[in-house]
């Protein structure tokens, strides 16, 4: 594995007997009756913490979980995520009630080798978000080597990700965040061609500055989901009730010349699965001039599928952000799903999905094992993509 901007592989540092931080992301879904409802967070940062386990470190675990901005707030106890842990590695977890404080010092304190402590949740105190250098150095004195294996918080400079870093003499990179760093910096260097961007989603603002970067970088984008409404109206269809952004036009039209001039094929969709909305029973698959005013195009149509799988097929890297349709309802979910299939069918290409709902998509559709990379940070991979400089990562890399 290549690891670039000289950071250090956790497989690399000497842990034996350390007090070795690990910057987690145990940011879980919760249910009503406050057990963990999904436990893929956890589990992706297990061969990270038995390595440590293995070698004798005493380790101490630290993230966030939900948004408590600096207060304590008990139904946002990592207790829970304590709780799944210690069961999925059969061992104990020590959970601080504190994330910092005399309580915490001397959980971490009376650490033996091979042992596990988890902080209370980060963000109960106002200094991790605020990347406060008090609260920074107080986490820093827990250990002795730190590692970050949180790719999805790396594009936040708070005092767990970035602040407490600078206090720590020895720091690395464990699985997660080296698989992540591995795979998406290979976006980004020589690629395979042709290299298609798949993109859809919800909104042409939330995505602009990352449609603009890939197109320095790509052959082609194909555009679904609510972005595709966006450029259809630019380009002067009439899309009845659907979802389009009409502030945001000239972008998609300034957006489709700079595509024009680079040599960068746009695919749009060519026909659409309409309904008269999300809960409606009745669907069907018209031609994008014959939207009629009272329905709303939901998914791209089966023509459309038929060009974008090709693409995908033809595509030597393939790089997915944004559901094709509302995938969330069965009956719109095709085109995203048939994307997914196309990408994990293309054994000859790296492919690579990165965003919250595309990784959940990809999962639905049960072919996250198929594809090159299914990366767990929604808004990190996309930052990172785009070329910008993640704070945490800049942190395991700084001299
Ligand atoms: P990601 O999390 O992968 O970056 P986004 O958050 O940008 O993706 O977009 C996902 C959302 O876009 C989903 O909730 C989906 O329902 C919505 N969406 C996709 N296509 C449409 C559409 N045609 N009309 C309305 N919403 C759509
Ligand atoms: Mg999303």
């Amino acid at each position: 594995m290549a690891l670039p901007h000289g950071i250090v592989h956790v497989e690399q540092l000497a842990v034996e007997g350390k007090r070795v931080f690990v910057r987690v992301d145990l940011n879980v879904p919760l249910t009503k009756d406050r057990r963990v409802g999904d436990d893929s967070r956890i589990t992706a940062v297990l061969p990270t913490i038995r390595h440590l386990i293995d070698r004798g470190a005493r380790i101490v675990l630290g993230s966030h979980l939900g948004r408590p901005d600096g207060q304590v707030k008990p139904e946002l106890s990592l207790e829970p995520v304590a709780a799944r842990l210690a069961e999925l590695l059969a061992t104990e977890v020590v959970l601080a009630d504190e994330p910092a404080g005399d309580g915490a010092r001397k959980v971490v304190g009376d650490l033996r080798e091979g042992q596990l402590a988890l902080l209370e949740n980060l963000r109960f105190h106002p200094g991790e978000e605020g990347n406060d250098d008090a609260f920074a150095r107080q986490l820093a004195s827990y250990c002795d080597v730190y590692v970050n294996d949180a790719f999805g918080t790396a594009h936040r400079a708070h005092a767990s990700t970035a602040g407490m870093v600078r206090h720590v003499g020895v720091k690395g990179a464990g699985y997660v965040m080296a698989k992540e760093i591995d795979v998406l910096s290979r976006l980004l260097g020589d690629i395979d061609r042709p290299y298609l961007a798949v993109v859809g989603g919800a909104k042409v603002s939330d995505k602009i500055e990352v449609l603009d970067a890939l197109l320095e970088r790509v052959d082609a984008i194909a555009v679904g989901g609510a972005m595709a409404n966006t450029f259809l109206t630019a380009q002067g269809k009439q899309l009845g009730k659907s979802k389009v952004e009409g502030d945001k036009l000239a972008v998609a039209r300034n957006f489709l010349r700079k595509a024009s001039e680079k040599n960068v094929t746009v695919h749009l969709p060519h026909d659409v699965v309409i309904a008269a909305g999300i809960d409606a029973e009745e669907t069907r698959a018209v031609a994008i001039d014959a939207v009629p005013a009272d329905q709303m195009a939901l998914d791209i149509g089966p023509a459309t599928i038929e060009t974008y799988r090709g693409a995908v097929t033809r595509a030597r890297t393939v790089f997915w952000n944004g559901p094709m349709g509302v995938f969330e309802k069965p009956r719109f979910a095709g085109g995203t799903f048939a994307v997914a299939r196309a990408m994990a069918d293309n054994r000859l290409a790296l492919t690579v999905v990165g965003g919250g709902d595309s990784a959940a998509a990809v999962v639905q559709a049960g072919v996250a094992d198929r594809v090159t990379h299914v990366s767990t940070g929604g808004g990190a991979s996309l930052e990172f993509i785009q070329g910008l400089e993640l704070p945490g990562i800049a942190a395991l890399a700084a001299p």
